[in-house]
């Protein structure tokens, strides 16, 4: 059956060797009724073997994705590949190019837009292709993300609990040579329409991160994040060569009760009493949130319900009612 889609590209997935075009999405706007947005793509194509979906800038102000991507698109050679590599560095590249997380052209968050429609916003075209044209193609869809500019993350590789064991057993699997010091199980408390899980329900194999954060490209997070693409490669039997792994194994943490994700109280300026990495307990407070409108009032605390390890906090000071400040997660055994 043939899948009908808006976006066009230029690149031949089935062709061996290496192509480096684009996506091609309908964006007719005031300042030109024929445009197209074009996001950059590459494929590489060698001998047999599985495709790996690589994706970077899904969140415009996670930095280390597309960097470590276009990297690898420039530098991979179809006589290196065993298999097909398809990467895209800057999924939603509007978001990219304002630096924010959501698209600019028309306010969606491009990881809430799945699986989209056949006519939809030009967001939702792009989470309409991967659901139908490139998930198809893919044993390995990777979706690199950093905390952004308003939360900073310790480096973790990713992954929800999936209901189908064996996908489970290979998503930890690649998790946990990543190269991170956590792998961190988490739960979806902010919306539906992720594009891990769009492409879990398709059964693949599904590697995800938070690297970082805060609206830097962290040299050192950066070198994890090239690190983990390349050892994910290696593992799948894409490209050859030995897997450059941390001495100490990751543990794997948990943060999968909505108690763990913590939201400010109030409007005001957040003080955090924690770096990530560090152990909280329950009942303690885990910062404490000021008032600047009211020099009299004093700060109220936020209390942490869960004990673990601060895995993200908030990155500005300022925050509203609902951000979420602090996210606590537990080891566990899998
Ligand atoms: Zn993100």
């Amino acid at each position: 059956m043939t899948v009908r889609t808006q976006v066009g590209t230029n690149v031949d997935y089935e062709k061996p060797g290496k192509q480096q075009g684009h996506l091609r999405v309908p964006f007719s706007h005031n300042e030109a009724g024929w445009a197209n947005l074009l996001i950059p793509i590459t494929v590489v194509k060698g001998g047999r073997g599985p495709t790996l979906l690589a994706s970077g800038g899904t969140h415009g102000d996670e930095f280390e994705g597309p960097v470590a991507l276009m990297k690898l698109a420039r530098a991979l050679k179809p006589e290196e590949v065993q298999g097909r590599v398809i990467l895209i560095p800057a999924l939603n590249l509007p978001a990219v190019r304002a630096g924010k997380r959501l698209s600019p052209i028309d306010g969606v968050n491009l990881n809430r837009a799945f699986p989209g429609e056949y006519n939809d916003s030009v967001t939702g075209l792009i989470a309409h292709y991967l659901a139908n044209i490139l998930f198809p193609l893919a044993d390995i869809v990777m979706d690199i993300h950093s905390g952004g500019r308003s939360m900073l993350f310790l480096p973790s590789a990713t992954l929800h609990r999936v209901p189908d064991d064996a996908q489970f057993a290979k998503m930890l699997a690649a998790a946990k040579i990543w190269g991170t010091r956590y792998v961190f199980i988490y739960a979806d408390i902010a919306g539906e329409g992720l594009l891990p899980v769009q492409a879990e329900r398709m059964g693949k194999i599904v590697v995800t991160t938070e690297m970082g954060g805060g609206g830097e490209c962290n040299p050192q997070v950066l070198k994890i994040t090239e690190r983990g693409v390349r050892n994910v490669m290696i593992q799948q039997g894409l490209i050859k060569g030995e897997m450059d792994l941390p001495v100490e194994p990751p543990q794997t943490i948990a943060a999968t009760d909505p108690g763990d994700y913590v939201p400010a109280p109030a409007d005001g300026l957040y003080e955090s009493f924690y770096e990530v990495g560090e152990e909280v307990r329950a009942g303690a407070p885990l910062g404490q949130l000021h008032f600047p409108e009211q020099g009299s009032r004093p700060p109220e605390p936020v209390i942490a319900k869960s004990a673990g390890i601060l895995i993200c906090r908030r990155g500005p000071g300022e925050v509203a009612q609902g951000d979420c400040v602090a996210t606590i997660a537990r080891r566990v055994e899998v």
